[in-house]
């Protein structure tokens, strides 16, 4: 007779739902070196087992690490592979080894704790003594420390290239980068322990169309690689085995969802004009070059945020003039007849590129990031701006400098934008002269000021995301204050309003283009608020279109009039939500 099979227990966690869409795959547990493993209780007769996975692990280790050198002798000689001579005399240090083996016999807890412990400590007295020998070493242990937990564990290295199978990615937390390099036929989703909305992060996965959960505390400790996983981005929940009954309902929701979507396909090509006929127009934000194809598969009118840095991040050396101005001139044509407007380097903050030289901040948000470090790097920002000239000689391009403080920085980067006009006439180089220029408003001084900075741009583009940030001083990423981080605070409200009036007595249009955009309970506000554009995710253009085509403009402003007298950011919140669900209760989730 068959042995009956192991029951699996379906279990479920709750996150912060990030971007939309339900996945159904094993998972894939990443170990990232800030992760601290938590202490777990180990009975003295369970300790020998404890012994013997910390003798398998250091033994995995060193068979690693003999490949790579192996690998490495093979490909570039022996005297490189011999910097790997030091990592195995890590696995085989005596003094380390029995130093967690007495911790394990004294505290009782898993071995990767013990092991993490004693590691940190032996790390902390190399740092102490004033010898660069010792301290380079320190770089070695942490390394081999890493590789010993990661076998420790049974977790994978976060190395997204290095899986062929389709996966959901579960980590403590992501960068820019690391999502940036997610092969989308392989990655479903993504769940992670920290993190927010608006972090580059989570803006990348609405990009990716790929459903995304954030705020999981403790979940890589829960996952083990391979587990079969569930996740929904629209309500924040991961399920580990999943049941039947579980599955046949997520099967009933994705196919309400597929009859939504095949709704609004229905209206792609229609135009963005609210019931009683004002245009809003609707962009779209590009965040990976690969987004290109569905600006207008999705309907949208060009783009209204071109995020440049992303073709800097994971390189060794940043793109030339003419590597920039191929991808910029097959976007620019990608968009045609419409505009795309390139917003120049916003680098800094949580985008750190290896091919760009940065120093340590201390507030990296608040320090050399965007056009101060343009500014501060004419060599990059010149490369950027001739191919961007050259680009708008073809298509229908136009410049947008992020986080403009004043109007200082706004004449300085003119200035150099004439610079380059300049050296690419005398060079004989064709590119327009006349491309319009604009501005993002995401910093309150530019809001203040944004009369003056009006009679200098063709443009204002309202980056809510920084708007917010800089406005409430909620930092973007951390979630333990993202209760703060409040759209509809009534000072955000006050200055879009101020941004977009000053927009109108100088005779130039206003757009969004931070996630605020993306949230059609929001959608009546801004327009209300007059704002002239939107421009969001590629994949949520359909749905801001349709929120468009459901709305009154008169009915917004009067909604407007009415919550800009009033305190309390989530009675305005409910006002607008109101409105919504009144005009498209089906898109609502
Ligand atoms: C913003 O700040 O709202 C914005 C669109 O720019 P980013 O999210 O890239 O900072
Ligand atoms: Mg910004």
């Amino acid at each position: 007779m068959d042995a009956p099979l192991e029951e699996k227990v379906e279990k479920r966690f709750q996150g912060v739902p990030v971007a939309q869409g339900i996945a159904h795959f094993p998972a894939l547990v990443y170990y990232t070196e800030d992760e601290e493993i938590l202490p777990r209780d180990i009975p003295q007769e369970e300790l020998s087992g404890e012994i013997a996975r910390f003798e398998a692990a250091l033994i995995s280790t060193r068979i690693e690490l003999l490949e790579i050198q192996r690998r490495i002798v093979s490909a570039i000689g022996a005297k490189d592979a011999s910097i790997f001579d030091a990592h195995l005399l890590v696995v085989e240090d005596r003094t380390l080894i029995d130093e967690v083996l007495r911790g394990l016999e004294r505290d009782h807890c898993n071995v990767e704790h013990v092991f993490q412990q004693v590691v940190q400590k032996y790390c902390q007295t190399l740092e102490s003594i004033d010898d660069p020998y010792l301290r380079e070493r320190v770089v070695d242990i942490q390394d081999v420390a890493r590789r010993v937990i990661r076998n420790l564990l049974g977790k994978a290295p976060l190395n997204p290239a290095a899986h062929a199978q389709q996966h959901i990615v579960i980590a403590h937390n992501l960068s820019p980068s690391d999502t940036a390099q997610f092969d989308r036929s392989l990655v479903h989703g993504f769940v992670t322990e920290i993190g927010s909305k608006t972090s580059h992060t989570a803006i990348l996965a609405r990009s990716l169309e790929i459903p995304a959960i954030v705020g999981m505390q403790g979940i890589t400790q829960q996952l083990r690689i391979g587990e079969d996983i569930l996740i929904d981005g629209y309500k924040g929940l991961l399920i580990v085995n999943p049941s039947r009954e579980t599955l046949i309902e997520y099967g009933r929701i994705e196919q309400e969802k597929e009859e939504v979507a095949e709704r609004l396909e229905q209206i792609r090509e229609t135009v963005s004009t609210t019931r009683d006929g004002r245009h809003i127009a609707l962009s779209a934000n590009i965040d990976l070059p690969d987004d290109l194809g569905e600006i207008a598969a999705q309907g949208a009118e060009g783009v209204g945020l071109f995020r440049t840095e992303f073709l800097f991040l994971n390189r060794e050396e940043s793109p030339s003039e003419d590597e920039q101005y191929e991808h910029y001139r097959h976007a620019a044509e990608s968009c045609l007849p419409h505009a795309l407007i390139i917003r120049t380097l916003d680098i800094g903050g949580d985008k750190v590129a290896s091919s760009l030289a940065f120093e340590h901040e201390e507030n990296p948000f608040l320090g050399c990031r965007a056009i101060r470090y343009c500014l501060e790097h004419p060599a990059v920002f010149k490369t950027q701006l001739r191919a961007i000239l050259r680009a708008a000689g073809i298509g229908h391009v136009k410049i947008m400098y992020p986080m403009i403080s004043g109007i200082e920085e706004l004449r300085r980067a003119n200035q150099i934008l004439e610079e380059c006009k300049q050296e690419l006439a005398s060079a004989g180089i064709p590119f327009n002269p006349f491309v319009e220029v604009g501005i993002m408003i995401e910093i309150p001084s530019a809001v203040l000021v944004a009369d003056h900075l009006a009679r200098e741009v063709r443009f204002f583009s309202i980056g809510t995301n920084d708007l917010i940030q800089y406005s409430i001083a909620v930092d973007r990423l951390n979630d333990r204050i993202a209760h703060l981080y409040n759209p509809t605070h009534p000072s955000i409200l006050r200055m879009v309003k101020m941004t977009v009036d000053a927009g109108k007595a100088n005779g130039i249009w206003t757009g969004v283009c931070g996630e605020m955009a993306s949230d059609i309970q929001l959608t009546p506000l801004l327009i209300g608020l007059g704002v002239d554009e939107l421009s969001a995710s590629t994949a949520l253009v359909p749905r801001i279109k349709k929120a468009v085509q459901s709305l009154d403009s008169g009915a917004c402003e009067s909604l407007v009039r009415e919550v800009l007298a009033m305190d309390d950011s989530n009675a305005i919140l409910e006002k607008s939500r109101a409105m919504a669900r009144e005009n498209y209760a089906d898109l609502i989730d």
